[in-house]
């Protein structure tokens, strides 16, 4: 069985600061030098920057930030563009959101960020009129988005008709010539030149970068069409929130979950109410008839890829941390400070489960209240020390 080599045949080439690469266990395959002479161990260290020439030519990456920050997607599909960008090109970054990222540590030269974006608000046409200012101010020699479905997918198609660009979507191969998608049901592949427009699917690029970019803030009221409310066919209605119990795991951003340490069910059960969490457990808690099988995550239960993922008395089994490899913020609460969830957890609590979740419960109702009636009592003592790290985590 060492023999035989695990890789699809069709897998495309990812590009990388040393080219475009295949990786296969125990073989690296290199197609091509895309850039040459940026090859740099990937260790931390102090990275140059990527050039200091004067910029001639622009490549201009957009894409929505969550909280804050750019997903995984979103810097693999902005260092493409640093990969490909020769000295005398700059790579122009328009964030549809607030971005709190280091712009220069993920290759961006110039970066407007449009804080009144975000996900969570519905203005396809205005985001489309930011992004044709940008390309009319920078007319840059390629557009570059994640090709995702939380907006900036259609963003990209939009702009891409409107301005009668050409475009390829669902981009899984690019370098400096050419960009390769799947045909035929994924049994070939379709290549072509760079288009105007390049939606790139995930994991094509290797975000980590052996340099930096200038990271200069534009002001980004010049690329604002101010009003779009009042000409847009569209409009928002707002989110509905719904009870967080409904939310299936999978799409949950706010999970607590319980393992074999969490004895008071009840009392959990009413944290995650309390705290709008949707809850989660371990297998051995299902298996004693804690929680039905719907609610096990791990690897033989559900995968989750919660921004905070709470663990209360999970000691983090292999199979479990497989359900929460791809969480944002994991929080361990365990007595025991060994426990492998530990080294998974962002933040860990050495305490006992039932504790913090009463604590941590009455804290949220107090704040909540506190919000709805200012002047009324907030958690003092022993209950503010045990929640304090918490509620930081949770900010
Ligand atoms: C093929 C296979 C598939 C599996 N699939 C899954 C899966 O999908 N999901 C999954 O979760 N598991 C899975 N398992 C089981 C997994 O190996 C572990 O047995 C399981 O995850 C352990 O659950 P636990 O951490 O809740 O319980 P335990 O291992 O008993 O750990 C309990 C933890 O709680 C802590 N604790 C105890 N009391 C308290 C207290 N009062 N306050 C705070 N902390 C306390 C302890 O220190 C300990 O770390 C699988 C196993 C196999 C073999």
């Amino acid at each position: 069985m060492d023999t035989i080599k695990r890789i699809d045949p069709r897998r495309p080439f990812s590009i990388t600061a040393e080219g475009l690469k295949r990786i296969t266990l125990g073989f690296v395959g290199v197609a091509g030098d895309v850039q040459a002479g940026a090859v740099v161990g990937h260790r931390e260290q102090t990275k140059p920057r990527r050039t200091t020439a004067t910029a001639q030519r622009s490549l201009l990456v957009a894409a929505h930030s969550d909280r804050g920050s750019l997903d995984d997607h979103a810097r693999q599909t902005l260092a493409a563009a640093a990969l490909l960008a020769d000295s005398t090109t700059q790579v122009v970054l328009l964030v549809l959101g607030e971005l709190k990222d280091d712009a220069a540590a993920l290759g961006a030269d110039k970066v407007i960020e449009m804080a009144a974006f975000d996900r969570r608000a519905f203005a396809p046409d205005a985001a489309l009129n930011a992004l044709a200012a940008c390309v009319a101010a920078y007319s840059p020699a390629h557009v570059f988005l994640p090709d995702n479905a939380t907006g900036d997918g259609a963003l990209g198609r939009r702009y891409a008709a409107q301005a009668k660009a050409s475009v390829a979507t669902h981009v899984v191969e690019i370098d400096a010539v050419h960009v390769a998608v799947y045909t035929q049901a994924r049994k070939a592949f379709a290549v072509r030149s760079l288009p105007d427009v390049i939606l790139l699917a995930p994991n094509a690029v290797d975000a980590r970068l052996p340099f930096i970019g200038a990271g200069e803030r534009v002001a980004s009221e010049q690329f604002l069409v101010e009003d779009h409310q009042k000409t847009s066919p569209y409009k928002d209605l707002g989110i509905e929130e719904i009870d967080a119990a409904q939310v299936a795991l999978e799409e949950a951003d706010f999970i607590v979950s319980a393992g074999n340490g969490v004895t008071d069910v009840p009392a959990f059960e009413r944290l995650a109410s309390t705290v709008g969490a949707a809850i989660g457990a371990s297998r051995v808690a299902v298996d004693d008839g804690k929680f039905p099988r719907d609610k096990q995550i791990g690897a033989t239960g559900k995968t989750v890829d919660a921004s905070i993922y709470i663990a209360f008395g999970i000691s983090g089994a292999v199979q479990h941390l497989q359900g929460i490899k791809d969480c944002r913020h994991v929080i361990a609460v365990n007595l025991d400070a060994s426990a492998p969830i530990a080294k998974r957890a962002n933040l860990t609590i050495i305490g006992d489960a039932q504790e913090t979740i009463t604590a941590l419960t009455d804290a949220a109702a107090a704040a909540r209240n506190a919000r709805a009636n200012p002047g009324s009592l907030t958690p003092s003592g022993g209950q503010a020390s045990a929640t304090a790290k918490l509620e930081g985590a949770l900010a």
